[in-house]
């Protein structure tokens, strides 16, 4: 019965509950946008429960602009987002998860 979730909604859900445990509320992570190649996701609060589901948002297609002063912040895990003191930490953050 289990099916395999995919595997944007296994990052959003490690990325949720590290914020969570960092201390921040579910109300305020609603609305957080998830790029994931050309899918966007959206947390949105269940205002019944208070949980955020995730929802997938009706388009075709994703096109994401940096400008050039956005320069990538090293000590950021690629794949979660999280923010680590070292490089290195970053690297290993989400390197040997499933
Ligand atoms: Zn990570």
């Amino acid at each position: 019965m289990t099916t395999k979730k995919m595997e944007s909604e296994q990052l959003i859900e490690r990325w949720v509950v590290r914020r969570i445990v960092s201390g921040e509320s579910t109300a305020s992570l609603a609305n957080t946008a998830f790029v994931y190649g050309n899918d966007l996701m959206r947390l949105v609060l269940d205002r019944a429960d208070g949980s955020l589901q995730i929802m997938k948002e009706p388009i075709d297609e994703v096109v994401v602009f940096r400008k050039p002063e956005d320069r990538d912040e090293e000590n950021v895990c690629r794949c979660c987002g999280m923010e680590h003191s070292t490089f290195k930490a970053a690297l290993e953050c989400c390197a040997y998860l499933d």
